[in-house]
C-alpha cells in the first residue's frame, strides 16, 4: 500500500471504530504509550498535531543518560531507572542508544572536587549494575590535556572520563510509532485534538481535526501525552495548569571549529553544559530558563546563543567562536512539574507525574532515557479502568531497526556486509536505521541514483527520502529535513540548497502538484528563519 492510501485507510477507521485507547500526543511519550499498548493487544489510536517528534522529543540533548546531575541533587532512584533503562534501551535499539565517552575536566575551586566526583561515579557505575559501557576512570592532568589538547589549561587539576549513551531523539520515536502501527495501532501525525469528549463525569474521546475535517474519536480511555501543551489541553476541560516549562537551546558548530575527541560536561552556575561530537559537527547545549510563551515560538534568543558561546570559548579559548560559526540551533521546552516552591529552573524535579480520572490519563514531565518505563506504567494505570491483565512486552522486544543485531558489534558486522557504497555512508546508514539498512542498500540496487548524497559534506543519501515518505510517515518536507533526514541541523545551509530537489522528489510519492512543492520549501525556508532570529 502506498503512504497516502495508508494515511486514507488510517483516517477511516478513526472515526469508525471505537479504541481501547485514544492517545494525544506523538512525542517519545505518546509513541512509547502506543507501542506498549498495542503490543498487548489494545485497539489503539494516536493522534499528533504537527510531526512525530515534533515537541520537545526532538529538542532534547540527545542523551540516553542517568544523569550525573541528578545523583549531585539526590535523586538516586531516578539515576538507577535511567541507567537501567540505558543498559536495556542499548540492548534493544543498539543502532539509536549508543555508547559516548564523556569527560568532566577538574578546575581549582571546582565543586564538587575530583575526590567527591570519583565517588559519585563509583556510586553512578553501581547503581547500573555496573553495565555502563565501560567503568569511568580518573586522569591526572598531563593526560587530561593530551586527551583534549584544545581543553583549557589554567587552574587545571585533572578529570574524569565516564560512559554514557548519545542517541537520535527524533528517530527512537518514529521507530516506537513503526513498531505500534506493525502491532496494529492506528498512528496519525499532522491530526489535532482540538477537544475532549465528555459523557457525564466519564471521557469518551476526543474531536480531532484532519486535512480540515472535524472527526469525532471514541476511545475507552483517552491519555494526554502532549508533553509542554498540557496545560493547553486541560484547559480545554477546565482543569489546572500543572507545568512550568523550562526552555533548553542548543547550538550546532562545525566540528573544525570545535573539534572534540569525547563529549565534556562542565558545570556553569550550577548547572550543567555539554559540548557534544556530533560527526561532521560539534554540539553545545543546553541552557535552562523558565519559560511562559507559546510552546511553538520558544525559539533560541540571542542571550541563549551569547550564553553557549561563552562556555564553548571559556573551556576551548583558542577555538573563538563567534556568532558566524553558529550554523544552526535548536531549542525545546522541558514538560517539568510546577514545583511546590520557589526553585532555580535547573533544580525542578526531572520525575513523571500521572494522573487518573474516568476515561482520561495524564502524563506529563519524566525523560527521553526513561520513556519505555513511563509508557509500561501509563498502559498499566488506564489498564485498570480496561480490566486489561496482560503483561508489556516492551522489556524485551527490540525496536524494528534493532531486530536481530547484537549490540554494537552486531551493528560492525552489519556495517562488513553492506558492500559497494562509500564507507561513511554504510555507517551512516547502519548507525541509523539499524537492521533496516540493507532495505535501503537494496533501493540503491534497484536504482543506483538513489545512492547519490543530498549535500555533499554529508552521508546522507536520496534512498532516504524515499524510505521516509514510505515507511516513515515524513508527509512534509519540515518532517523530512528537520526529524527523519536532519539537514536543519547539520547542513552547512541547514538543507536549503538541496530542499528544492528533495521537496520534488517526495512529491512523485505524495502527489504534490508543483505549487504544492513550492509552498513546501516556503514553509521550511520560514521555519529556519525562525531558528536563526538570535543573529537579528
Ligand atoms: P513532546 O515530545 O513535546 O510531545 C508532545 C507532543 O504532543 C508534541 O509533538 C505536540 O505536537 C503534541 N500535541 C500537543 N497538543 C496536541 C493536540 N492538541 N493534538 C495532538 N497532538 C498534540 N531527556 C533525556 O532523557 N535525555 C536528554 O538528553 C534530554 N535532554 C533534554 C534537553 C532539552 C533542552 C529538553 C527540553 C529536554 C530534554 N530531555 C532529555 C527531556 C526529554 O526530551 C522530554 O522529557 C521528552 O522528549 C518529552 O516527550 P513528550 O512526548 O512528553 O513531549
Amino acid at each position: 500500500m502506498t503512504a497516502l492510501a495508508a494515511r486514507a485507510s488510517a483516517l477511516r477507521d478513526l472515526a469508525d471504530s471505537t479504541f481501547d485507547l485514544l492517545i494525544i500526543g506523538g512525542g517519545i511519550t505518546g509513541a512509547g504509550v502506543a507501542r506498549d499498548a498495542a503490543l498487548r493487544g489494545l485497539s489503539v489510536a494516536l493522534v499528533e498535531k504537527d510531526d512525530f517528534a515534533s515537541g520537545t522529543s526532538s529538542k532534547s540533548t540527545k542523551l540516553v543518560h542517568g544523569g550525573l546531575r541528578y545523583l549531585e541533587q539526590g535523586h538516586v532512584k531516578l539515576v538507577f531507572e535511567s541507567v537501567s533503562e540505558r543498559a536495556r534501551l542499548m540492548r534493544l535499539a543498539p543502532h539509536l542508544v549508543r555508547p559516548l565517552e564523556f569527560l568532566v575536566p577538574s578546575y581549582r575551586g571546582d565543586k564538587p572536587g575530583l575526590f567527591v566526583l570519583d565517588c559519585g561515579l563509583w556510586l553512578y557505575d553501581a547503581l547500573s549494575g555496573f553495565t555502563s559501557p565501560k567503568i569511568h576512570k580518573a586522569y591526572r592532568t598531563g593526560d587530561v590535556q593530551k586527551l583534549e589538547p584544545g581543553l583549557r589549561r589554567d587552574a587545571l587539576q585533572g578529570g574524569i572520563v565516564y560512559y554514557d549513551c548519545a542517541t537520535d531523539d527524533a528517530r527512537l520515536t518514529v521507530e516506537n510509532i513503526m513498531d505500534a502501527r506493525a502491532a496494529g495501532a492506528v498512528a496519525l501525525n499532522h491530526v489535532r485534538a482540538l477537544r475532549l469528549l465528555k459523557e457525564g463525569e466519564r471521557f469518551v474521546g476526543a474531536e480531532v481535526e484532519a486535512s480540515g475535517q472535524t472527526i469525532p474519536v471514541r476511545a475507552k480511555v483517552v491519555i494526554n501525552a502532549t508533553g509542554p501543551w498540557c496545560d493547553e489541553l486541560r484547559a480545554t476541560y477546565g482543569a489546572s495548569q500543572i507545568l512550568k516549562p523550562t526552555k533548553g537551546v542548543h547550538i550546532v558548530v562545525d566540528a573544525k571549529r570545535l573539534p572534540l575527541g569525547r563529549a565534556l560536561l562542565v558545570k556553569e552556575q550550577k548547572r550543567v553544559v555539554f559540548c557534544i561530537p556530533w560527526g561532521a559537527r560539534s554540539v553545545i547545549g543546553t541552557t535552562d530558563t523558565f519559560y511562559e510563551g507559546a510552546p511553538e515560538q520558544a525559539d533560541a534568543d540571542r542571550s541563549d546563543v551569547d550564553y553557549l558561546l561563552e562556555v564553548g570559548n571559556h573551556y576551548f579559548p583558542d577555538a573563538q567562536l563567534g556568532l558566524d560559526d553558529v550554523l544552526a540551533t535548536w531549542s525545546g521546552l522541558r514538560p517539568l512539574l510546577k514545583p511546590p516552591g520557589e526553585k532555580s529552573a535547573s533544580a525542578v524535579s526531572r520525575e513523571h507525574h500521572l494522573e487518573s480520572q474516568p476515561g482520561l490519563v495524564t502524563i506529563a514531565g519524566g525523560k527521553l532515557t526513561t520513556y519505555r518505563r513511563m509508557s509500561e506504567e501509563v498502559v498499566e494505570l488506564a489498564g485498570r479502568q480496561l480490566g486489561l491483565d496482560r503483561p508489556s512486552a516492551t522489556r524485551e522486544r527490540p525496536l524494528p531497526g534493532g531486530v536481530g543485531v547484537d549490540g554494537q558489534s552486531g551493528l560492525a558486522e552489519l556495517e562488513r556486509r553492506i558492500v559497494g557504497l562509500e564507507p561513511d555512508i554504510v555507517t551512516h546508514l547502519v548507525r541509523t536505521y539499524g537492521a533496516r539498512a540493507p532495505e535501503l542498500k537494496a533501493r540503491i540496487d534497484a536504482d543506483p541514483a538513489l545512492g547519490q548524497r543530498l549535500d555533499p559534506e554529508l552521508p546522507f543519501v536520496r534512498a532516504e527520502v524515499d524510505e521516509a515518505v514510505d515507511h516513515e510517515q515524513a508527509l512534509g518536507l519540515r518532517d523530512l529535513l528537520e526529524r527523519r533526514i536532519p539537514l536543519s541541523l547539520f547542513g552547512r545551509d541547514q538543507g536549503l540548497a538541496p530542499a528544492p530537489a528533495i521537496a520534488a522528489q517526495m512529491g512523485e510519492k505524495l502527489a504534490w502538484t508543483q505549487a504544492d512543492v513550492a509552498r513546501e520549501v516556503d514553509t521550511y525556508r520560514t521555519a529556519i528563519e525562525a531558528t536563526r532570529r538570535f543573529r537579528a
